[in-house]
C-alpha cells in the first residue's frame, strides 16, 4: 500500500493478547494503526513492535466506555496519525460469577466496556469512513454468545455485539462501509489465564481440559484471530456484511 493510500485503522484493547495480535497485523497489512487501551504507556510493546518492522503506530490511553474520552482519543489519532477509517472493537473484561452472586456493578462493568464501548467508539468513527465511504468495523464478539456458564453479563455482551453488528451493517452499507464480528472460541491470552487463576486450576490442566473440546485439536492463539479480523478488513471482503465468523477449531462453542 503506498503512502497516499494507506488507511488508518484502531484497534481498542491493542495492548496486549488478541488487540495486540491484531494491530500488530493490521500494521503488516499497510495500515497505520492507533494502538488504543486503558494506559498508553501499557500500549509501548505493541507500538514499538509495530515501529520496529518498519510500520506506524500510535498509542493511545484511553475508556472506551467514556464518552469524553473517546471523543478525545479519536481527535488525536485523526491528527497526527490519519482519519481512522478502520476500527476494531476488541477491548473487552470478564467478571465471572453465577447470577445470583453476580454483583450489579460487575453486570454494569461488562455491558458498558463491550457494548457501550462499541457503541461509542463506532459513532465516534464513523463520520470519517462516511466521509471517504469506505470504512470497516469489526466486532469481537465470543462462542460464550451463544450461552456460558457463570457468563450472564458476558454472554448477554457478546451476543449484544452481534445485535449491533447486524444494525450498522444496514446503516452503514451505503457509505460503503462494513460491519462484522468475529467469535473466538477459547484463545490463549492473559484473560483466560485470568479465569483459570481464578477458578484454581493449572494452566496446563486447564488448557488440557478445553483443547479435548475443540475438533482440531489446539487452543486458539491470538494470531488464529487477527487473521479473521484481517480478512474482513481486506480490501477483497467489501461484500461481506453483518456476517459472525465463529474462529474455534470446530463448528461448536
Ligand atoms: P485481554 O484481557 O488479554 O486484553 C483485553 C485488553 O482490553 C486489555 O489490554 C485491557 O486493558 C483492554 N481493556 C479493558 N477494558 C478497557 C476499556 N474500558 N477501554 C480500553 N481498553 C480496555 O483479552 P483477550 O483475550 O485478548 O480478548 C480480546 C477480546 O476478545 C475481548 O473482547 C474478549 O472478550 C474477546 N474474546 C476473547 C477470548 C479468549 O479466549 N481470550 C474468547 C472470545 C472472545
Amino acid at each position: 500500500m503506498t503512502e497516499s493510500l494507506r488507511r488508518t485503522a484502531i484497534v481498542t484493547g491493542a495492548a496486549r493478547g488478541i488487540g495486540a495480535e491484531t494491530a500488530r497485523r493490521l500494521a503488516e497489512d499497510g495500515f497505520a494503526v492507533a494502538v488504543l487501551d486503558l494506559d498508553e504507556a501499557a500500549t509501548k510493546p505493541t507500538v514499538d513492535t509495530i515501529v520496529s518492522a518498519g510500520g506506524r503506530a500510535l498509542g493511545v490511553g484511553a475508556d472506551v466506555s467514556d464518552a469524553d474520552q473517546v471523543q478525545a482519543a479519536v481527535r488525536r489519532i485523526t491528527d497526527e496519525l490519519g482519519a481512522p477509517t478502520v476500527l476494531v472493537n476488541n477491548a473487552g473484561i470478564t467478571r465471572d460469577n453465577l447470577l445470583f452472586k453476580m454483583p450489579d456493578s460487575d453486570w454494569d462493568a461488562v455491558i458498558a466496556v463491550h457494548l457501550r464501548g462499541a457503541f461509542l467508539m463506532t459513532k465516534a468513527v464513523q463520520k470519517h469512513m462516511v466521509d471517504v465511504n469506505w470504512g470497516r468495523v469489526v466486532n469481537l464478539s465470543s462462542t460464550s454468545a451463544l450461552g456460558n456458564r457463570g457468563q450472564a453479563n458476558y454472554a448477554a455482551a457478546k451476543a449484544g455485539m452481534q445485535g449491533l453488528t447486524k444494525t450498522l451493517a444496514i446503516e452503514l452499507g451505503k457509505f460503503g462501509v462494513t460491519v462484522n464480528c468475529v467469535a473466538p472460541g477459547f484463545v490463549q491470552t492473559e484473560m483466560t489465564m485470568a479465569t483459570a487463576e481464578r477458578i484454581g486450576q493449572d494452566w496446563d490442566d486447564f488448557v488440557a481440559a478445553r483443547v479435548a473440546q475443540i475438533p482440531v485439536g489446539r487452543g486458539g492463539l491470538p494470531g488464529d484471530i487477527a487473521h479473521a479480523v484481517s480478512f474482513f478488513v481486506s480490501e477483497g471482503a467489501g461484500f461481506v456484511s453483518g456476517q459472525v465468523l465463529y474462529v474455534a477449531g470446530g463448528p461448536k462453542a
